[in-house]
């Protein structure tokens, strides 16, 4: 992902500045000028990380930092702050509720990932216990209606359309009608993305949505400033969501336009499967972007992909904080498969952003497994207690696996680092049914 390099080239900065002997005002330069440059190959608005860069040097105020703080802890703060502030809308987002049927309606342009964002977003809900329904009121596009039916189809969630009718109020006031009666808790209406269209909908619909999400494509990077206020000046847009952030290098930019529009981004699309949608918050987001890690992510995604039965004895490998190389060797399995594990533990500093950085998929897989086949070659005991590996041990697993001794030795390396990392995991209070997203924020916080 391309967004993965610009929180690549934000964490060297910072990096190379903390690596620097004295933190100066130079160093202070030389870091901000870096984040500058990555910000805007990402289409970051100028003013913005003018602004930004103007911020912080009035935070970081280095003659005033008294001997013995830590420098760089109050930069790297300075830098995460600004970044927060640069995308926070700093407006809370709709919540839908229980027991009451919520009308969400989705518009946004053709092509920008709208069908496919509707289902993904009904999905999303239906994994959390909800009720979806979509609708198809995109009466305009030859296809829509088996795009949607198809996705619906595939995701095990009703849906309603028609090939007959032309009217798109029509479709909509009798597609929410029937799954109100079904006792559906959210009814998402597909529109044609037409902005005339969408306000006649909301005219002659004799229930106004509860939700309008505005659905937008990435690519067009600080673009989506305008695009926004566009769709806002014509429907009552109350929260975005991003799609393609897989693909484009101006991510960033997208993300702190639709910001500046004071409008919620409220997931991000990142790749065409139905799973790859992720909740957007901004802090959480920003702690992943500089490779600090995602706990409120994490353990959203392992509510989410990882099965029921398979929860309690992940959380509770976890909690125990007690990295062996066994369970090194299962979490390598899965960042193998790359499938919803994979994305779980992508979430985890450490985890992907060193071990298997995107763009380097194949290289990172490699060596990831010439680490297993060393694995392989260890006694059980070995596996469990890394703590009993000596020089005679470490030539035996060198021998039996055909490496030598020094890849040994940067395997256990690899290891300890995160061992560390999922040390910090330790006293974890396993969740019961329904805690998870509390347990999510607390961890957060
Ligand atoms: P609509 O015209 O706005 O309804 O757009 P569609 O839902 O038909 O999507 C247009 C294209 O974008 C399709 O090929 C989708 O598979 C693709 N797409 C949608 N969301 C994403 C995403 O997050 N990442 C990627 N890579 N492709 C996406």
């Amino acid at each position: 992902m391309v967004l993965a390099e610009l929180g690549g080239s934000i964490s060297r900065a910072i990096q190379q500045m903390s690596n620097a002997t004295i933190i100066d005002e130079k160093a202070l330069n030389d870091c901000l000028n870096e984040i500058t440059r990555a910000l805007l190959q990402s289409d970051v608005q100028f003013k913005l990380v003018r602004d930004m860069q103007t911020n912080i040097k009035k935070i970081v105020n280095l003659d005033d930092l008294a001997a013995g703080h830590n420098k760089r802890k109050i930069i790297q703060q300075a830098i995460f702050n600004e970044l927060c502030k640069m995308l926070d809308p700093g407006k809370p987002s709709f919540t839908l509720k229980k027991g009451k049927t919520s009308v969400v309606m989705f518009v946004g342009l053709q092509g920008s990932g709208k069908t496919t964002t509707c289902t993904k977003y009904a999905y999303y809900h239906q994994k959390k216990g909800w009720k979806p329904a979509l609708v198809c009121a995109d009466t305009f596009r030859a296809g829509a209606f088996d795009q949607l039916k198809q996705n619906a189809t595939k995701a095990k969630i009703p849906f309603y359309g028609s090939y007959m009718e032309s009217d798109p109020v029509k479709i909509s006031v009798e597609g929410v009608e029937r799954f109100k009666k079904e006792n559906c808790d959210l009814i998402i209406v597909d529109t044609s993305g037409r902005h005339k269209q969408e306000v006649a909908l909301f005219e002659e619909m004799r229930q106004k949505p509860d939700l309008v999400i505005f659905v937008m494509d990435s690519s067009i990077g600080q673009a989506a400033f305008d695009q926004a206020q566009a769709f806002k000046q014509s429907v009552a847009v109350g929260a975005v969501i991003v799609t393609k952030m897989d693909g484009h290098a101006k991510g960033g930019g997208a993300l702190s336009a639709v910001a500046a529009t004071k409008s919620p981004v409220i997931f991000i699309g990142t790749g065409e499967h139905m799973d790859e949608f992720e909740v957007f918050d901004v802090k959480p987001f920003v702690s992943r972007l500089l490779g600090m890690g995602d706990w409120s992510g994490f353990m959203d995604k392992i509510q989410e992909v990882v099965p029921m039965d398979q929860q309690p004895e992940l959380l509770q490998k976890l909690s125990e904080g007690n990295f062996t190389l066994r369970i090194m060797y299962e979490q390598f399995q899965n960042l193998l498969k790359m499938g919803p594990i994979g994305q779980v533990f992508s979430m985890l500093p450490g985890f992907s952003s060193e071990l298997m950085p995107k763009g380097r998929e194949k290289e990172s897989q490699a060596k990831i497994k010439r680490y297993m086949t060393m694995m392989d070659s260890m006694t059980n005991e070995g596996n469990s207690n890394p703590k009993l590996m000596n020089e005679s041990r470490i030539m035996r697993i060198a021998r039996g696996s055909g490496r030598s001794v020094r890849d040994v030795m940067e395997m256990l390396e690899e290891y300890k680092r995160l061992a560390k990392i999922w040390s910090k995991m330790k006293g974890l209070k396993i969740p019961k049914k329904g805690e998870m997203s509390a347990l999510s924020r607390n961890m957060n916080a």
